[in-house]
């Protein structure tokens, strides 16, 4: 018997004008999303009611995870997803290479898309600042370089006292000086924001971007390290996750699973479907009871509130994971379940999570039943789970 979780993240949605007031699941009506619909269907309740909905709040649960206790903040599991262990004390955060401008306001919470080889010369050039990496040394703050404007920190004792950082595509437009850390480190944080601007802005490369400078960094999403029950010995069940973002990865490597680099798998809409369906089968042919595949596309599709292109990403989720899955699976195991839902909705009417129960489906190879649509609506009178922490008791049959 095999098991296997899907997560078209954030594809679930409410009805919007573009799509004749239907969702994007709606619109569509994919067939292998009503093939796994034949077995059971239903809404679950996948972020706690006082919980912030996101993919953090969202996949911890589905794994079988209270967020309500424990749950340290986001930057802990991306660190982890980036093969950056946190010792106890210590904390991870974002560090955005953002953008000021010379009246000292959040320009660009992304340096202007800075990425690749800039992002490491500038990453390098802050940890060769003589004045940045003394202070650095001092705080305990260590960045690990990414080829992203999205760096991640980490920063030693991290105390106790809670941190109170501004999120940089909150304040676009604004004067920084209002915006700087409060809370805990908040003067260390101020000093390295202040000398990283020092340190940047006179940067050969920034010269040359000039009114697009990535001249500041902006520590924020603090996490203290956590460590998530072990999946093996809660479920006995194991096997790969199969997701190209970092937070997903780093929930999958904190739960003992392995969480495989698929090349080609990019978290947008242009990912490697084929390479994500392959990695999962590879290791059930490799002898793994478990295997999950998360595409953050439909989710990114959202957020740039693009009823279209969600639409077309969730088309080749079902196209090219599900259709191909369902044909291939018996050949390695007859017997298979698979559960599959959005993490959470993301609404195309205004870019932002939401946490209202999900649609989701468990397909039983045993059992298959007959095709019907899957949608926000036509789940609704279906089974409801109002615990989306014992989702994984469901797919493995221990209710
Ligand atoms: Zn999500």
């Amino acid at each position: 018997m095999r098991y296997i979780l899907l997560i078209p993240d954030g594809a679930a949605d409410k009805p919007v004008a573009e799509l004749g007031g239907k969702t994007p699941l709606a619109a569509l009506n994919p067939p292998g999303m009503a093939a796994l619909a034949g077995g059971m269907a239903g809404q679950a309740r996948t972020v706690p009611m006082g919980v912030a909905p996101g993919s953090d709040t969202a996949i911890l649960t589905i794994f079988g995870n209270d967020v309500k206790s424990g749950y340290k903040g986001r930057a802990a599991l991306e660190a982890a997803g980036a093969g950056i262990g946190l010792q106890e004390g210590e904390a991870a955060l974002r560090v955005n290479l953002c953008s000021i401008s010379s009246d000292k306001r959040m320009a660009s919470h992304n340096g202007f898309g800075i990425e690749g080889d800039d992002a490491l010369a500038l990453a390098d050039a802050l940890a060769r600042d003589e004045t940045f990496s003394g202070l650095a040394r001092r705080a305990g703050f260590t960045i690990h370089p990414s080829p992203t404007f999205r760096q991640i920190g980490v920063l030693a004792n991290a105390g106790s006292e809670p941190f109170d950082l501004a999120e940089p595509h909150m304040i676009l437009g604004r004067s920084i000086e209002e915006h700087l850390p409060r809370g805990g480190r908040a003067d260390e944080l101020t000093a390295l924001i202040r000398a990283s601007y020092l340190a940047l802005s006179a940067h050969p490369l920034n010269i040359s971007r000039g009114g697009r400078a990535a001249n500041c960094i902006w520590p924020w999403a603090a996490g203290r390290a956590m460590a998530l029950p072990d999946f093996a010995d809660k479920y006995g069940r194991s096997g790969p996750v199969i997701s190209a973002v970092p937070l997903v990865k780093g929930i999958a490597r904190l739960s003992g699973l392995p969480a495989p680099d698929v090349p080609g798998a990019t978290g947008d809409i242009d990912t490697n479907y084929e390479g994500k369906l392959d990695a999962l089968l590879d290791g059930f042919k490799a002898g793994a009871d478990f295997g999950c595949v998360h595409v953050e596309a439909p989710d990114e599709c959202a957020h740039a509130r693009d009823a279209q292109a969600k639409t077309e990403a969730i088309r080749r989720f079902d196209s090219r994971i599900i259709m191909p899955l369902l044909e291939r699976m018996p050949r390695i195991d007859p017997d298979f379940r698979v559960l599959m839902l959005s993490d959470h909705l993301t609404l195309l009417s205004s870019g932002a999570h939401d946490g209202a129960p999900v649609p989701f489906a468990l397909y039983d190879s045993r059992d298959p039943g007959r095709p019907r649509p899957f949608s926000e609506d036509s789940t609704r009178y279906g089974r409801y789970i109002a615990d989306g922490s014992v989702l994984m008791d469901l797919l493995f049959e221990r209710e």
